[in-house]
């Protein structure tokens, strides 16, 4: 049995948006330290799961990445389809704990340390009871966690006044770092890096033919998705724009901007009766609709990729600013609405659709007006100037010495230094 190396234990709540970045760390934990991890899958939908590449171990993790998807949890008597996404994933994780616990239980080769997510700190328990070392790995940025970790104890007005500033966020760190006890390792940003897939060649196909950075990307993330009356506008708006562009379609759904957060993608629509009349004939020179799911960090490094008009989902963030692509933020739910605030007041690297009055439709001359912003206008062109230097700062916060190599290395020692505590028994 090994004893000299750590072995992390990482804990993936349902949904892709959560899914993606506990990969991308397990593979960082793996290449960093060269620790055996497993990933341990809680997913709502086994069948569409299995059709992703996702859960394939990469081929240079050799045997130090392991995958264990848990089984099928049924939460089909909490309400059906009129529960909330969030209800349906905080219930699955729980139930899921005796599974966990019994693969834990199980492994001959005992993780080190536990690593969950947001939506997975039941299972902080099972550490305790194996004497693991425990940790939560917040996906997002350290604005969000300012949020989820002051809000009871200060007021709002405090926390804007602490927190509201990063570069990506220094001053918000070190508040948090003050304000609260506990101790905090920013990582990142982890990106998954371009794995060429059979799945996307179209798309590719197509980019390879535009011409440079003239294109706006155009998707909601793993789940989001629009009313019938906000899809109709989005599509006015992208006609008028007289644009070239990618759309990730869904169909749409009333009252649920999270409509497919736990259905995941690959699946297709053809049937294409909520779009305005003939408006894929009329922009089929100039436009590719892809139904539910593309390759996107593929097409975000594509250089034809001239924006991303993005729900702000912070892997979506991530992945734009690592390959240098101005955004339009249009937040739909969660904290997404405070990273698309970040990302134009803060940071500067997007701009921000508005509808003309709140929970309206955005309308069609706004979008029209925003994606030539981004794609014609000198305002996308300083955006890009300015998401370069970003661009630049995540690298060297990621290469040897820089903040999350850093921050990584703290993580290691301490699980290496509690492996050595159990080691010699004291
Ligand atoms: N994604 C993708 N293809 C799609 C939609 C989403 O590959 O058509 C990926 C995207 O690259 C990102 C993740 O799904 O890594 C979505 O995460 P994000 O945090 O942006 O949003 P969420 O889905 O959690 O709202």
């Amino acid at each position: 049995m090994e004893t000299t190396k750590s072995h992390i234990a990482l804990l993936a709540s349902p949904g892709m948006g959560h899914l993606i970045p506990v990969l991308e760390l397990a593979k960082h934990l793996v290449s960093h330290q060269s620790f055996k991890v497993t990933v341990f899958v809680v997913a709502t939908d086994h069948a569409s799961l299995a059709n992703t590449h996702l859960l394939q171990s990469p081929a240079d993790s050799g045997d130090l990445l392991d995958i264990v998807l848990l089984p099928f949890i049924d939460v089909s008597d909490i309400g059906g389809p009129s529960v909330s996404f969030i209800a349906t994933i905080v219930t699955t994780v729980l139930r899921s704990m005796p599974f966990l616990r019994s693969e834990i239980s199980k492994m001959e080769f005992r993780p080190t340390a536990l690593v969950v997510d947001l939506f997975g700190t039941d299972a902080l328990e099972i550490a305790d009871e194996y004497n693991m070392l425990k940790f939560v790995f917040i996906a997002s940025n350290a604005w969000f966690l300012a949020v989820m970790l002051c809000t009871p104890e200060i007021d709002r007005k405090e926390i804007d006044e602490h927190v509201k500033n990063h570069e990506l966020e220094p001053t918000t760190l070190k508040a948090l770092r003050e304000t609260k006890k506990v101790p905090i390792y920013p990582i990142g940003p982890l990106v998954r890096p371009i794995e060429k897939s059979v799945f996307g060649n179209e798309i590719l196909a197509w980019l390879n033919k535009q011409p440079k950075q003239s294109v706006i990307y155009v998707s909601f993330g793993s789940g989001g998705t629009l009313s019938a009356q906000q899809v109709k506008e989005l599509a006015w708006g992208l006609e008028l724009s007289q644009q070239r562009f990618v759309w990730v379609l869904r169909p749409p759904t009333e009252n649920d901007a999270a409509g497919t957060f736990l259905a995941l993608g690959n699946g297709s629509d053809a049937t294409l009766d909520y779009l305005p009349d003939g408006f894929p004939a009329r922009t089929q020179d100039r436009g590719l609709l892809v139904p539910m799911w593309a390759p996107q960090v593929e097409v975000l490094s594509h250089p034809s990729i001239g924006g991303f008009l993005t729900h702000c989902g912070w892997n979506s963030t991530m992945e734009s600013i690592v390959n240098g692509v101005p955004m339009i933020a249009w937040p739909l739910y969660a904290e997404q609405k405070m990273n698309a605030s970040m990302l134009t007041e803060d940071i500067g690297a997007s701009i921000r659709v508005m509808a003309v009055e709140s929970d309206a439709a955005v309308g069609r001359e706004e979008i029209r007006s925003v994606v030539r912003k981004i794609l014609v206008d000198r305002q996308g062109r300083n955006i890009r100037s300015r998401i370069k230097e970003l661009k630049d700062n995540a690298a060297n916060a990621l290469a040897k010495g820089g903040s999350s190599y850093n921050s990584m290395s703290q993580v290691a020692n301490i699980c290496i230094q509690h492996l050595k505590t159990k080691a010699s028994g004291s």
